[in-house]
C-alpha cells in the first residue's frame, strides 16, 4: 500500500509541469533512471575471511585444517574445503579477480572476521593481531588507491566474541593498522570503543558500529544499558548527519535483527535489537542502506517503520569462507561483492554477486570467480529500494515461489540446488526479512 503510491511521483523523468496562471513551469525532479541521466557509483564489500593458515591437503581428512576442529575435510583441493576456513590460496584469488573487474569501484567496505574458527588454545592476542594485519596487507597489496572501510568482527579479538568496550592491544592495533584509510577522528573512537564514522564521499558518511559489543555470547557487555556509550554515540552521529544534510550508510559485522535459519533467534541480543532498531528507524530518512556479515550467507532484510511502511534496505554478505560446522545441511561458496548507488542522492541501486564454485575450483586447480547474479536483473526488480525489496520479500510469501527458491539458492552462494527450504524454514527465512523487532516477528511467525 505505502510502495504504490509511492513509486508513481519520482517515475516522471522529465519533471512536473506545474501551472501558474497561464504561464508553464517545469520542475525537475531527481531522475530514477539513473543508469542513463546521473552517475552509478559502486563500492566492494567483503566480509568474513576467515583465513586458516594450518590449510593444507593432505592423505589423512582430519589433519588438512585446524578449523574442522578434528572432523574430516569432505573434499579438500588447493582452494580449501566446506569443512574448513580459506586457505590463503582463495583469499588471494578473490582480492586478483576483483582487480581484474571495471569500471573499479570508489572503495570498500569490509565487515571483519579474519581469523579460523579454531579452539581458544590454538589463537591467541598476538595471532589475532597477526591475521588482522596479513589481511590488511593483502587487501592494501592489491588496492593502494583504494579507501577501505573495516568493522569489526566477532572473531577479531581473542578470546573470540570477547569484545571490550574500553581501549585495549587489539582495539590499538586495528587503529593502527587502519591508519592508512581512517582519519584521526575516526581513529580515535576506533581506539576506544571500537567503532568509527568518516565522510567517504561529498555529504556521504560510513558509520562502522562494534555490533559485537551486543552480540549474545559476549559476556563483557552483559547488563550494561549503553555498551562502550556506542548508542548515546550512534544517536550523536546520525543527528550530526541529519543536520548537515548528508546520508548515511552503517556498516557492522553482526547484523540486528532476527536470524533467518534459527526461529525466534535475534544475532544481537534481544534488547539491544530492540534500542537498535528504534535509532535506525528514528533516521531511516538518512540512512541510505546497512551492510552486515557474520551468518556467512547471503540474505536481505528491509526495516519498516512502525506503520509498516518500508524505510531501509538490508544487505547481509555472504563470506568468503567456504566452512560449514559438522551439524550445518549445507554452506556457502566463497564470495564478495559489489553495491551500484546513484552518485547524486545515495539511494541504493542494484547488488552484484561474484562467487567461486568451490567443487570446480578444486577440480581444475583453477580459481575461477564468476558473476553469480545481478540482484535487479535476477528478481526483475528496478532498483533495490526499500519498496522493490518489500514487493520482492512479498512475493516470496506465495506457494511453490520461485523467485523464493531462486534467493534461497543464493542465500548458500549456490551451493547445492537439491538443498530444499521446507515451509517451516521459509517461514522463518521471511520472517526475519521482514521483521526486526519482537513485536512484528512474533506477529509474523504466529500466522497460521
Ligand atoms: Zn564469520
Ligand atoms: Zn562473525
Amino acid at each position: 500500500m505505502y510502495c504504490d503510491s509511492m513509486v508513481a511521483l519520482p517515475r516522471l523523468l522529465f519533471g512536473l509541469l506545474l501551472f501558474r496562471g497561464l504561464r508553464i513551469y517545469a520542475v525537475p525532479l531527481a531522475p530514477v533512471n539513473s543508469e542513463h541521466l546521473s552517475g552509478i557509483g559502486r563500492f566492494w564489500h567483503v566480509s568474513d575471511l576467515h583465513l586458516d593458515p594450518t590449510y593444507h591437503v593432505t592423505a589423512d581428512p582430519t589433519k588438512v585444517c585446524s578449523s574442522s576442529k578434528g572432523f574430516p575435510a569432505s573434499n579438500p583441493g588447493i582452494f580449501g574445503d566446506f569443512m574448513c576456513d580459506s586457505p590463503y590460496q582463495t583469499i588471494l584469488s578473490a582480492f586478483q579477480h576483483m582487480k581484474t573487474v571495471t569500471p573499479q569501484p570508489e572503495f570498500m567496505i569490509w565487515t571483519g572476521d579474519s581469523p579460523p574458527h579454531v579452539p581458544i588454545g590454538e589463537l591467541s592476542t598476538d595471532l589475532v593481531i597477526q591475521v588482522m594485519r596479513n589481511m590488511t596487507q593483502t587487501i592494501r597489496q592489491h588496492f593502494p588507491d583504494m579507501p577501505v572501510y573495516p568493522a569489526l568482527g566477532n572473531h577479531d579479538y581473542w578470546p573470540q566474541d570477547q569484545l571490550p568496550t574500553s581501549t585495549n592491544e587489539i582495539y590499538q592495533s586495528a587503529a593502527k593498522l587502519w591508519a592508512l584509510w581512517l582519519k584521526p577522528e575516526a581513529l580515535e573512537t576506533l581506539r576506544e570503543g571500537g567503532f568509527y564514522s568518516q565522510l567517504v564521499q561529498p555529504k556521504l558518511r560510513l558509520v562502522s558500529l562494534n555490533t559485537v559489543l551486543y552480540y549474545s555470547p559476549n559476556k563483557v557487555t552483559v547488563n550494561m544499558s549503553d555498551p562502550a556509550g556506542q548508542f548515546q554515540w550512534l544517536r550523536d552521529t546520525l543527528e550530526t548527519s541529519a543536520q548537515s544534510m548528508e546520508k548515511v550508510i552503517v556498516i557492522a559485522h553482526v547484523p540486528v535483527g532476527y536470524l533467518p535459519y534459527a526461529r525466534n533467534t535475534t544475532a544481537i541480543r534481544e534488547v539491544y535489537n530492540e534500542r537498535l532498531v528504534k535509532i535506525f528507524r528514528d533516521y531511516s530518512d538518512i540512512i541510505s542502506g546497512h551492510y552486515y556479515g557474520h551468518t556467512h550467507r547471503d540474505s536481505i532484510m528491509i526495516l519498516k517503520d512502525v506503520l509498516g511502511k518500508p524505510v531501509t534496505s538490508m544487505f547481509v554478505s555472504p563470506a568468503v569462507t567456504p566452512i560449514k560446522s559438522v551439524t550445518q545441511q549445507y554452506s556457502n561458496n566463497p564470495a564478495f561483492r559489489m553495491y551500484h548507488f546513484d552518485t547524486q542522492d545515495y539511494r541504493m541501486l542494484d547488488i552484484w554477486q561474484y562467487y567461486l564454485n568451490l567443487t570446480e575450483a578444486n577440480q581444475e586447480k583453477r580459481a575461477d570467480w564468476q558473476l553469480e547474479y545481478v540482484m535487479t536483473e535476477a528478481f526483475g526488480l528496478e532498483d533495490i529500494q526499500p519498496c522493490s525489496l518489500f514487493k520482492l520479500a512479498q512475493s516470496f510469501e506465495m506457494e511453490q515461489s520461485k523467485a523464493f527458491q531462486k534467493y534461497f539458492q543464493h542465500y548458500m552462494v549456490s551451493y547445492d540446488d537439491h538443498v530444499v527450504c521446507d515451509e517451516a524454514c521459509k517461514l522463518t527465512q521471511v520472517c526475519s526479512l521482514l521483521s526486526l523487532d519482537s513485536v512484528s516477528y512474533t506477529k509474523c511467525i504466529e500466522v497460521p
